[in-house]
């Protein structure tokens, strides 16, 4: 009879392909056990730096790509990976944040960086301001000695001001006990350098910390959820590598790929969305129904002259603020009407997207936008096709 096999010739297969192959992406390497040579090699393990493998939580060489590109991105040196955008925020705060510190976050920021704040924070003892991130000449009175992270955010996520960046930062650094971070979503390394903002006087450049939802345009492909935390100071980095450990952050082997699969194609993508963005822009500009239209590139749209000052692109967002003769009913009726966009949060896939918003609920200062307002993410879709749908959904409001 002869001998048949059993497990364990199976998963020890004395077969090893041949080292030396080359293909345009990377291996897709997956791991939560990581085998040591020895237990010489076990004790002498390594995962603070990239010099070796330590356990699938610790990186892989497909995670050590995708962080070494990502660095470069966005124009920093380290660069850690979270399960998702939001992850990336709640990193950066339970990293620099414990009971008796504030934090301060611009009033249009992305709610949920809001809400983590209002809730999980706030249990720890951990304080937070709401800013005006149109207004630097403001910030210095809200800093006190408990300030210690000020958050960023360009441009907001659902308004799409454009914040006093260099104003902001110039206020920031004349404190160095503030670390300052940003959410670099929209931007994506590519409207510009957050690593280099130059706030003038000779004080330091850019920022400390940018986090980065790779949701978004690196992946772009509205299937896969990721997020970054970039950094150039090699201590801060150590910093919020210990918490991320210490916290359990891990992402897919999978999950990596399809962001490394998405990144050669980025500045293409973003330019094409930021292209056809400004050409819907412009065309919403000029209809009747909206008493708003928010773009960075637009003159008329708040901060633009703060993105002038350091932007080239602008990324795949526009909003238009209804005009106020529209009841909520009859904005939720345009929405529906709509054919190609869909309706959907997120953005920098295929895809174009609305969601509509009412403005009340969501700032904490006053003077802030108010009425309803639909954000519109472009996605890649011929643009007649998408002025076409606009311009038939329209349709079904009173003019
Ligand atoms: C989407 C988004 C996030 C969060 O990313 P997720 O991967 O969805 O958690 C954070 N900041 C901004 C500006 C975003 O648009």
């Amino acid at each position: 009879m002869s001998k048949l096999p059993t497990s364990t010739d199976l998963i020890h297969h004395p077969y090893e392909a041949p080292g030396g192959f080359h293909s345009v992406m990377p291996g897709v390497h997956k791991a939560s056990t990581v085998i040591f040579e020895n237990t010489a090699a076990l004790r002498a393990r390594q995962w603070k730096d990239k010099s070796g493998y330590t356990y699938g939580l610790h990186g892989t060489p497909t995670t050590f790509i995708l962080e070494e590109r990502l660095a470069t991105l966005e124009g920093g040196l380290q660069t850690v990976l979270a399960p998702s955008g939001l992850s990336a925020i709640a990193l950066v705060d339970m990293a620099l944040l414990k009971a008796g510190d504030e934090v301060l976050i611009p009033d249009n920021a992305y709610g949920p960086n809001k809400e983590l704040a209002l809730h999980e924070l706030a249990a720890w003892g951990i304080t937070h301001r709401f800013y005006d991130p149109l207004r630097a000449d403001l910030l210095a009175d809200l800093i006190t000695p408990q300030t210690r992270l000020l958050w960023l955010e360009a441009a907001g996520s659902v308004t799409l001001e454009f914040p006093d960046l260099i104003g902001l930062l110039k206020v920031a650094r004349a404190h160095p006990k503030i670390t300052v971070a940003l959410d670099n979503t929209w931007g994506a390394g590519l409207a510009f350098s957050a690593f280099e903002l130059d706030p003038g006087e000779g004080l330091p450049k850019g920022v400390d910390v940018s986090i980065h939802a790779l949701t978004k345009y690196p992946s772009g492909g509205a299937d896969v959820l990721m997020g970054s935390v970039v950094t150039r100071d090699d201590a801060l980095h150590q910093q919020i590598k210990l918490t991320h450990m210490r916290m359990g952050l891990g992402v897919g082997g999978n999950d990596v790929e399809a962001i490394l699969r998405g990144l050669p194609s980025l500045p293409l993508r973003y330019a094409a969305h930021d292209a056809a963005t400004r050409q819907v822009a412009q065309w919403l500009a000029q209809r009747s129904e909206f008493s708003q239209v928010l773009h960075p590139a637009l003159p008329q749209s708040p901060g633009h002259a703060h993105w002038a000052q350091i932007g080239g692109a602008a990324g795949g967002l526009v909003s238009v603020i209804l005009a106020s003769r529209y009841a909520r009913e009859q904005v939720d009726a345009f929405v529906d009407a709509l054919k190609l966009f869909k309706i959907g949060y997120s953005w920098g896939g295929p895809v174009s997207l609305a969601v509509p918003y009412q403005l009340k609920h969501m700032r904490a200062l006053e003077g802030a936008p108010q009425g309803t307002l639909v954000r519109l993410a472009i996605g890649l879709e011929r643009v007649e096709d998408l002025l076409a749908d606009l311009d038939q959904a329209l349709s079904v409001l009173p003019a």
